[in-house]
């Protein structure tokens, strides 16, 4: 069943009332294909805190001369942590860091000792590394990427991916993307785009609560609708909802509503209900509300891990896989684990043999 629907549909979506969302709620049900509700348990790794931009809204970058800062943490430990994740049967590690690490002097001076040119060369050497020394399979989150780096980037990696948070370059003026150049929309865009060019099997979403208005987030999910149409490479669409915490420059900000929490999940959810992408709300940043995510049409909690904190919302831990379980089954679906990369995009497609080996050789799939 297609819905196509347009801007002005999304928009009032948006601005439904609260009797409008009840039935639109209703109508999101009708395109589940199933009750099972996935997740994926992993280790999150930031191999630097150090990063070019500097969101409003961000509680994870360091400064270089914080000596609390991971300036880039070798290979060993890495490795060692790796380890720790398999004994708590994770499958996925998410690399996740600050972009463009390597412009800081701070940061080239570590990957020299460690004997690497670029931060990618290192991503590259890490993701290598945990498919020949682990029985995890990296996800990479770094930021936007040349055309040439995600190349490298795809051999290593079961899946990729990259918040496009917003659209709309009217962001780049306010407080949460002002002195972020990495947060422009036309270089994420074509990020995202090329990840569809290379056939990298990706993930990316929406920041609600950042400034933006409902015009730009009905814009922001057409935008990203229309790189899954081109390209068919966007596995889920996240949608997130910004958290103050004390000391980001954006604290005092209020955070979305609830119901436009459930507006916005709504929209996504008919917007890619004639698709078989998944509609992912994290666990972690709506703890007491989580379920009404799920009556909503979104069918995925993310990545979830039993060892290592959610690290760019620290303030807010995940859940246990068991209560994750039990508020699943309570709000009437199954919760069932998943691999970083669909299902779907398993097959030489798109990925190359040693992840299809590696992916075959991880107990329970395949
Ligand atoms: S939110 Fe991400 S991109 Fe923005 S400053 Fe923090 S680490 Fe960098």
């Amino acid at each position: 069943m297609t819905l196509n629907l347009t801007k002005k549909n999304i928009i009032r979506i948006l601005n439904a009332t609260n009797s409008e969302v009840t039935r639109l709620m209703l109508e999101t049900a009708q395109y589940r294909s199933n009750n099972l509700i996935t997740y994926s348990k992993n280790v999150f790794i930031p191999l630097t805190e150090i990063c070019r931009n500097d969101c409003g809204y961000c509680n994870f970058k360091k400064q270089p001369d914080d000596p609390d800062a991971i300036i880039l943490k070798t290979k060993k430990e890495v490795l060692l942590e790796l380890k720790e994740a398999e004994k708590y049967g994770c499958k996925e590690v998410l690399f996740t860091f600050g972009e463009d690490a390597d412009s800081e002097e701070a940061v080239r001076l570590k990957l020299t000792e460690y004997g690497y040119e670029k931060m990618t060369d290192y991503v590259v050497d890490i993701c290598r590394m945990t498919l020949d020394e682990t029985s995890l399979l990296p996800h990479t989150n770094g930021g936007n990427y040349t055309y040439d780096d995600l190349k490298r980037l795809k051999d290593v990696n079961a899946s990729m991916g990259l918040m496009l948070e917003n659209s709309s370059s009217r962001l780049m003026e306010l407080p949460a993307h002002k002195k972020s150049p990495g947060k422009n929309p036309e270089i994420r865009l074509k990020t995202i785009e090329n990840a569809g060019r290379l056939k990298i099997p990706y993930t990316t979403g929406i920041l609600i609560g950042i400034g933006e208005t409902r015009e730009e987030v009905a814009e922001s999910l057409l935008a990203i609708r229309d790189l899954y149409d081109r390209y068919g490479h966007i596995q889920e669409v996240i949608i997130q909802n910004f958290t103050p915490m004390q000391g980001i420059e954006m604290e005092d900000w209020a955070e979305p509503s609830f119901l436009d929490m459930i507006r916005t999940v709504t929209a996504a959810a008919l917007l890619f209900g004639d698709t078989d992408v998944s509609i992912q709300v994290p666990p972690n940043l709506n703890r007491d509300t989580a379920q009404i995510f799920l009556l909503c049409g979104a069918d995925d909690w993310g990545g979830v891990s039993p060892i290592s904190p959610d690290y760019v919302n620290i303030t807010s831990p995940w859940p246990g896989i068991d209560e994750l379980e039990k508020l699943t089954v309570d709000a009437g679906f199954e919760l069932t684990e998943r691999l970083c990369v669909y299902e779907k995009y398993v097959n030489d497609e798109w990925l190359n043999n040693t992840l299809l080996k590696k992916i075959s050789s991880i107990s329970g799939h395949r």
